[in-house]
């Protein structure tokens, strides 16, 4: 039997203006939908409900669409890498990090269930998580109720960082192959997952880890498949250096020349473009690749911001005609806040309040995350679409006076105001609570999880380091 939920009179709806193809108010509407998909936005509805949510003193949203997370390991990253850069590497810590810490299976089940409750607290129902495949991953993100891209990750090198000044490769190509067809497994495994909310994502690890072959080969299958394709490239400068010295040309234009852009294709993260101040290259095509090939960038300000680096810039992107969507890459994995940065990172950037309007970054994290996926049933609230929606609560005090409901969700309240999250129809977030998961206990064990990887950097470091000489705590502690 097929069962109606019906939200009345919410004060106020962010739905889907079909003419215009953008999000617009709506003022005491109802919003109801029938198991996972959404039967009515507007007025009033006149069908028969089973279930009726007062929606008085509430904001009706879409669910953010996250593209590019990596919530099985960032976690335990907690009082890590807020502060951990490396200048000789063009300020980020990326390289070295990889190389020194290392979690275990049981810490990556513990981090990914503290993440997916942040992700869901902070209104994401749609989850692109990348990470190498580890036992229970699947499980656990079934368990959640949120709807999981999963991008199990392969490489056909790893990255080694012995000196602080060079970037070194370890080749194997062998792995990187076997990598690639345990993760075409599981994609299509995914896709007759009995939940209906899981699929995969192909997605070789990074543009400058991946042999060509096996590059041209991913997008193939990711097109063959219907799937939608990842790859991080234009992350760093080390990166954009190494693809020059191997080819002449920049990430993006090498990317190209191989096929792997176009629609369905996401960067993460596309910052590093032959024009980016950082870079003094001399062409001016990376932009115009992405925006006339249908290429989209995640886009994940936070870790990139911390290392004293921008997108040069949102607006810049948008008005190019690039489609954007919205990542949280590390913690706090929390897209509302991610939001407020990109916006005001943006402006700062161009210099330029006019650069780029809150707006178009919630456009972005939810309406471009979709198209990204080509998934146009996503990240709108329009009849049809999936059920994946948001309640914030408007007598939230970092939501008052609600003037403007979006400003006061990303600019002041943020997660603090979001009360209950459905997912394909069914509530996953009641009253600011995750219902399937264990919040506490995940964090109980991902901190067991931190002290083991700790532990074992020096046994991973080229240099034989320890974590704290890595990355020392912010005070020194009295004896
Ligand atoms: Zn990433």
């Amino acid at each position: 039997m097929a069962k109606t939920v019906c939200i009345r009179n919410a004060d106020w709806v962010v739905a889907w203006d079909e003419a215009g193809q953008r999000h617009a108010y709506l003022q005491g509407g109802d919003v109801a939908f029938t198991d996972n998909a959404i039967a009515f936005v507007g007025k009033r509805y006149q069908g028969a409900a089973d279930e009726t949510v007062d929606g008085r003193g509430l904001l009706v949203m879409p669910g953010l669409i996250d593209v590019h997370a990596h919530p099985g390991h960032e976690a335990s990253y907690r009082g890590i890498r807020e502060e951990h850069g490396v200048p000789e590497l063009f300020m980020t810590g990326l390289f070295e990090r990889s190389c020194a810490y290392s979690l275990d299976d049981e810490g990556k089940l513990a981090c990914v269930e503290a993440a997916c409750c942040e992700l869901l607290l902070s209104g994401v129902t749609t989850l692109v998580d990348i990470s190498a495949i580890y036992p229970g991953w699947v499980d656990l993100i079934a368990k959640s109720g949120i709807r999981g891209v999963l991008a199990p990750s392969y490489a056909s090198s790893r990255w080694v960082v012995r000196r602080p000044h060079l970037l070194e490769y370890e080749w194997n190509e062998a792995a990187g192959r076997r990598g690639f067809e345990e993760a075409l497994k599981l994609c299509d495994q995914l896709a007759k997952h009995p939940s209906g909310r899981l699929s995969g994502l192909v997605s070789p690890a990074q543009i400058d880890t991946c042999t060509e072959d096996l590059l041209r080969d991913s997008v193939a299958a990711a097109r063959e498949r219907g799937l939608p394709f990842t790859v991080h490239c234009a992350q760093a400068v080390g990166e954009f250096n190494e693809m020059v010295r191997r080819h002449g040309i920049t990430p993006v234009q090498w990317a190209h020349q191989l096929g792997l852009t176009g629609p369905g294709t996401i960067f993460g993260h596309g910052i590093f473009v032959d024009e980016h101040s950082w870079l003094r290259w001399w062409s001016r095509k990376d932009i115009a690749i992405m925006a006339e090939t249908g290429t989209s960038i995640a886009h994940s300000p936070t870790p990139f911001a911390r290392y004293g680096q921008t997108l040069q810039d949102f607006g810049k992107y948008r008005r190019a005609g690039v489609n954007i969507g919205m990542g949280t890459d590390t913690v706090p994995q929390n897209m509302l806040e991610e939001m407020r940065w990109a916006t005001v990172l943006a402006r700062i950037s161009a210099e330029d309040i006019r650069s780029t309007e809150m707006a178009e970054v919630f456009h972005a994290a939810t309406v471009g995350g979709a198209r990204g996926l080509m998934r146009d049933d996503l990240g709108r609230l329009r009849p049809g679409a999936k059920a994946d929606l948001v309640l914030v609560d408007l007598k939230n005090p970092w939501m008052m006076p609600v003037r403007d409901p979006l400003r006061s969700l990303i600019f002041h309240a943020a997660d603090r105001a979001v009360k209950d999250v459905y997912v394909d129809g069914r509530q996953v977030v009641q009253n600011g609570r995750v219902l399937a998961l264990d919040r506490a206990g995940a964090l109980e064990r991902l901190a067991e999880g931190q002290r083991r990887m700790e532990k074992d950097v020096p046994k991973h470091d080229p240099m034989g380091r320890r974590s704290e000489q890595i990355t020392p705590l912010s005070l020194s502690v009295l004896p």
